[in-house]
């Protein structure tokens, strides 16, 4: 179970973003329509179907729909490449984010904090990490000894925010 879990990949987590609600600010969220709660079946990546922005503060919702090429559909851009401090559909900025190490600390939601937290905690870390794995996304000055604990602190004060 471990093992698998070191190579799960960032894209796994992406049925699900936090971010802040572009009319109070607040936690809103961006999920899979066909995929509420973006916990079920979590490896299954559904890049390819609508997604709605959701707030639950002041009510704030709208849809977002792939657009049909030949014979699938698909979103035509790449926000991530852009900003990955945003979700991939909307483009708007993750909640669970803050400045640390002179870097900007960034999560896609619980899950990934908390799968991020679990992996610095612990001092054997896997050699190697497929392409995309979480691990391999991570940038080294997440990863290095001396802002350890700097990092983990920040983790801390995000997971008190949500
Ligand atoms: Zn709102």
């Amino acid at each position: 179970m471990e093992e698998e879990l070191e190579n799960l990949m960032l894209l796994s987590f992406s049925d699900l973003f936090l971010v802040q609600c572009p009319k109070c600010k607040n936690c809103a969220s961006v999920f899979t329509l066909e995929n509420p709660l973006g916990v079920d079946e979590s490896i299954v990546v559904r890049g390819n179907k609508s997604k709605r922005v959701a707030c639950k503060s002041c009510g704030f919702s709208k849809d977002m729909h792939p657009r049909k090429r030949s014979n699938h559909y698909e979103y035509e851009f790449n926000l991530f490449e852009q900003n990955p401090e945003a979700d991939w559909y909307f483009g708007l900025p993750l909640y669970l984010q803050m400045s640390c190490c002179g870097q900007q600390l960034w999560f896609l939601n619980e899950r990934h904090l908390i799968y991020v937290e679990a992996y610095l905690q612990k001092t054997v870390r896997p050699s190697e990490t497929y392409y995309m794995s979480v691990e391999s996304r991570l940038p080294k000055w997440m990863k290095s000894a001396k802002n350890r604990t700097e990092v983990l602190k920040a983790i801390n004060k995000l997971k008190g925010e949500i």
